[in-house]
Parts: structure tokens; sequence; C-alpha cells
């Protein structure tokens, strides 16, 4: 009986494809073809070819890496310091901020602590931070207080709290934003108290708060608490100062300024964040 004709083999386009999505190497395959064309019009040899493709590949690699890190951090919007001006909130200490920004302080394992009324750009900042750590490779969460000790408490009652703190223990860099607006129950203070404790010297956390440290007692209960969870935080701190008036009160009355309506006269303009009314002038 004649032998059956070999099976006819996959071109080789498939079979590098397939291998390329094995090996994850994306970019590597989106690529090669477009860059194969540009060699060969400027006579590049096969090892610049490969190392061109290589180096799309690791810059692409990194560019999903930072996108990773930025969902994973769940920030409440992302903002950087290119759309933030420091000249509208003169108390901030704007090289230190800078400085910040290169993240040398979460190698450090040092904290931040962000201060002042509302509305004066401590979410932003604290954004920005985050979202800098994330382009540098670190890890990052971002909770505000009030929910990051609603989930703890959630996870307590359904027996994965342990869990829980590991990954809060874990991340290089957590931000607890609003710490203040709400007090939070003898339980909830222990528990965010806990987290803090597990970061110390371990981890960097960004606090910011509408509160001065002295009335930090307000949302812990405890003065106890209160000076042992100041003691491990404020042990290698960053402290910022954003005192002043409201961003975005300030924008809305030179807006007004600017382009008078007569109906605003009557119109008494309210913080959208604060609810903090200002009366039409
Ligand atoms: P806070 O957390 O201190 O209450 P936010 O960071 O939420 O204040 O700031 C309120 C709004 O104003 C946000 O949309 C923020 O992006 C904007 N904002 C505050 N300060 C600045 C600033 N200096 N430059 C640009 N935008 C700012
Ligand atoms: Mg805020």
């Amino acid at each position: 009986m004649a032998p059956a004709p070999p099976a006819s083999p996959a071109p080789p386009q498939v079979l590098l494809a397939h291998h390329l999505r094995q090996l994850k190497l994306p970019t590597f395959l989106r690529e090669y073809e477009k860059v194969a064309t540009e060699a060969a019009r400027e006579g590049l040899d096969h090892v610049r070819f490969l190392l061109r493709l290589a180096e799309l590949e690791l810059i692409d690699r990194e560019r999903r890496m930072v996108e990773r890190r930025i969902s994973a951090a769940h920030f409440s919007a992302v903002k950087s310091f290119d759309t933030f001006d420091f000249a509208a909130i003169p108390s901030l200490n704007k090289p230190l901020v800078l400085e910040l920004a290169r993240c040398e302080y979460v190698v450090a394992r040092d904290n931040v602590i962000a201060v002042g009324n509302s509305g004066t750009g401590k979410t932003h900042v604290s954004l920005a931070l985050g979202l800098a750590a994330c382009q540098r490779g670190f890890s990052v969460a971002f909770f505000t207080a009030a929910s990051v000790v609603h989930q703890l408490m959630e996870a307590r009652d359904e027996r994965r709290l342990l869990k829980l703190q590991a990954q809060l223990a874990a991340v290089k860099l957590l931000i607890i934003d609003e710490l203040g607006y709400v007090p939070l129950s003898q339980t909830g203070a222990e528990l965010l108290f806990e987290i803090f404790s597990q970061r110390h010297e371990r981890g960097s956390t960004i606090v910011t708060s509408n509160l001065p440290f002295e009335e930090w007692t307000s949302v812990f209960g405890s003065p106890r608490l209160t000076g042992a969870l100041l003691d491990r935080l404020t042990h290698h701190v960053h402290i910022l100062e954003l005192n002043g008036e409201s961003y975005r009160l300030k924008q809305s009355k030179a807006r007004r300024r600017r382009d008078p309506r007569p109906s605003d006269e009557a119109v008494a303009a309210a913080d959208p964040e604060t609810g903090e009314i200002t009366p039409a002038s």
C-alpha cells in the first residue's frame, strides 16, 4: 500500500504566531512584519532586526505593567502633577512634593501625611504620588479611610480578615484618603490601627486628613490608640501642609468675575464637594 502523503506543514507564519503567543510576546507578533520591512529597507542585519523587536516588546511590556498597577490600585481618579497648579497653593512645599514624586521615600518606607482644609488638593496630590509610584514599578492601593475600614469589618465578618490584612501589608504604597471626615467605631479604629502597625517600617503609607494631629483623637476615639498610631505613622514621615482656599471655589469665583451673569447675583455658590456656601457678591 502506498504511504499516506505527508500532511502539508503549517506555513511558518502560523507556527511563529503560535510560538510567540505561547512565549507571551504580543508586540513581537504584532510588529515583526512591519519591522522586517523596515529592516530590509534600511539594510539592517538580523541582529539589529531582532534587537528592534526586543526593544519594542520591552517598552510595551513596561507600559502594560504600569497599566496593570494603576488598575490594581483602584484610584478614585487618575491624576498627575502635570495638571496640578502649585501656584494655587503656596502653603504646599513644592520642592518636597517633587522630591516625593521620585519615590525614594517608597524605597525608604517613609510615610507621607497631607493635612489641610477641604478642596486644597490633598486627594489630587496623593493620587499623583500614587501614579508616580505605579510608573516607577511599585504596587499601590488607594482607599478612603471609610472604605478601608468598611472592607476590613466586612472581611472580619466573613472570616477573611487575615488575607485582606496580608494584602494591605504587602503593597509598597498604601494611600488612605480622607481620614477625619467620619469618626470611626471602636472596632473600625482598631482595625485601621492594626494596618498602620503592620506596615510600620515595612511599607510606605500616605494619609490625607482635613484634621490637624491634635484632633485625630476625635476620629479614633481613644487618646491612647491615637498616640500609638501617631507614634508609628510619624516615625519616618514627610508632612505636606495644604492650607488655603478651596481650589474649585476659587476657580468658580474667578469664572464668575470673568463672566458675570445677572442671575448669579441672586444665587449662592456651593462648593460641590464640601457644600460650603459662598454668597454671591
Ligand atoms: P481635597 O482632597 O484637599 O479636598 P481635592 O484634591 O479633591 O481636594 O481637590 C478638589 C478639586 O480641585 C479636584 O478636582 C482637584 O483635581 C482640583 N485641584 C485642587 N487643587 C488643585 C491645584 N492646585 N491644581 C489643580 N487642580 C487642583
Ligand atoms: Mg480629598
